[in-house]
């Protein structure tokens, strides 16, 4: 396939620019009907004002407008029943890879199919439709899963119609989504590409859909932290984002504690940072983040699959702005934010022998209003307070695994009990994603078999 026809495939502007990217889903946004959910249990995640209460809930203009007892249904409204349901706020996966979703069950846990060597030999077989694919199927199941915001770290930015492959998947998925603009590939210390980055944010919000869409930095630390050439570049980056506003992720695992120690040592953290796993961390390195503003996003799946070590709450609990990611569903295994908050917990119970070391409230909080604050987006969204977006998942508890007491706090039954099945609505800025547990708008028989051939692909031309 040439270049030319896959611009044309992807529907991608000619220039490179973004005029080809106009949201389609901007207008139906605008336009949605008030929709008012009727008699479910509200958890609003609002701190100091979470107790759960069966209340009805008004949605106007994208945001969330009234919880009450009982509210009059407005001229126009779309009603929904939620007699039996939970309402929440939907979950923020603070830290994800959407461009490899495709090679989910590719690491067998021998030498040859460990993550990262595979991940790396795959990923330079990339074609942008690959990016496309991966990102925008990680997205879908995200949201079927009741995540309605993912923070994706995309570092396999081969060239420029990769980084606009995958600022389209995410515009053409019915998330709130960022793109964090990364370097070519995992391992090297190649450079990201600043002069793309600034141009997409100068044109982002012709497109980014009522600020659906954003863009951040996917930082990587120098593989080699005592070279300094490798510094100079990495640092010219990381100024690059102070400049134009953005958001920063970096990874911080792999090399015990010496990547935090530079990040301190080279005065890195600030407030716009968010820092990644984190594994092993000492208080003294957590206390120099919660100083500095910057925020921590724990990824147990993928920490725990990869041998990062057991993920143990307890040592970040006092850490100001905590968030959960998924860390990439291949790697995961899952887009299933009820099972993070599950090993989380369990771990947590376990490793402590003590039934009561966590709250499942407080876990739920963290994989919400958490992820939210991690991504510098608490005042937006993350809880269910009047006057902000409306990103919300409603779950259906009549389901057979979540036959028990309705009557109560249902934290514990979902942290326990509940998968992605049981989430029977999703709602990003007051549009309906999902109803009666069926996404809408979506050929998912398309998208399955688009993104098996494109491994299949991936795979003959890695041979
Ligand atoms: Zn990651």
């Amino acid at each position: 396939m040439t270049q030319i026809d896959r611009r044309h495939l992807l529907g991608l502007a000619a220039a490179g620019g973004l005029a080809g990217l106009l949201p389609k889903a901007a207008r139906a946004q605008a336009s949605a009907a008030p929709v008012l959910v009727r008699g479910s249990t509200v958890l609003t995640m609002v701190p100091g004002d979470d107790e759960p209460r069966r209340a009805d809930l008004l949605v106007r203009d994208g945001r969330i407008a009234q919880i009450a007892p009982t509210i009059a249904a407005p001229a126009g409204a779309d009603v929904i029943d939620g007699t039996g349901c939970v309402t929440m706020p939907g979950f923020v996966d603070a830290h994800t890879h959407g461009a490899i979703t495709q090679m989910r069950g590719l690491f067998g846990a021998t030498q040859e199919t460990r993550f990262f060597q595979r991940v790396s030999r795959l990923q330079a077989q990339y074609r942008p439709e690959d990016t496309y694919l991966g990102m925008h199927l990680g997205a879908v199941e995200s949201v079927a899963s009741g995540i309605t915001t993912v923070a994706d770290f995309f570092d396999g930015v081969r060239d420029r119609d990769h980084a606009l492959a995958g600022l389209r998947a995410l515009r053409d998925a019915p998330v709130r989504g960022r793109l964090y603009y990364g370097q070519k590939s995992k391992t090297t210390a190649d450079p990201i590409d600043l002069a793309h980055l600034e141009a997409l944010q100068a044109e982002l919000p012709s497109m980014s859909d009522g600020g659906r869409l954003s863009l951040g930095i996917a930082w990587r630390l120098p593989p080699n932290l005592d070279d300094e050439a490798a510094w100079t570049v990495k640092m010219r980056e990381v100024e690059a984002g102070r400049r134009l506003g953005l958001p920063v992720q970096v990874h911080v695992s792999g090399q015990g504690p010496a990547m935090f120690d530079a990040l301190i040592r080279r005065r890195l953290l600030f407030p716009a940072l968010a820092v990644i796993h984190g594994s092993d961390a000492r208080p003294d390195q957590l206390a120099a983040l919660n100083e500095s503003g910057a925020s921590l996003v724990l990824t147990p799946l993928s920490e725990q699959r990869v041998g990062f070590g057991l993920t143990r709450y307890d040592r970040y609990r006092g850490v100001r702005r905590l968030g959960l990611g998924i860390d990439g569903i291949a790697l995961a295994g899952t887009a299933d934010m009820f099972t993070t908050l599950r090993v989380l917990s369990l771990v947590e119970t376990g490793g402590a022998r003590d039934e009561t070391a966590v709250e499942p409230r407080r876990l739920l909080a963290l994989a919400t209003r958490g992820g939210a604050e991690a991504l510098g987006l608490g005042d937006e969204i993350g809880s269910l307070t009047i006057g902000r977006r409306a990103d919300l998942q409603m779950i259906d508890l009549s389901a057979l695994n979540l036959v028990g007491d309705d009557g109560g706090d249902p934290s514990a039954l979902l942290v326990h009990s509940a998968r992605p099945g049981n989430v029977a609505l999703v709602m990003v800025g007051g549009r309906i994603v999902k109803r009666d547990f069926e996404l809408l708008g979506i050929d998912l028989g398309k998208l399955v078999q688009d993104a098996r051939a494109s491994i299949r692909g991936v795979l003959d031309r890695a041979k």
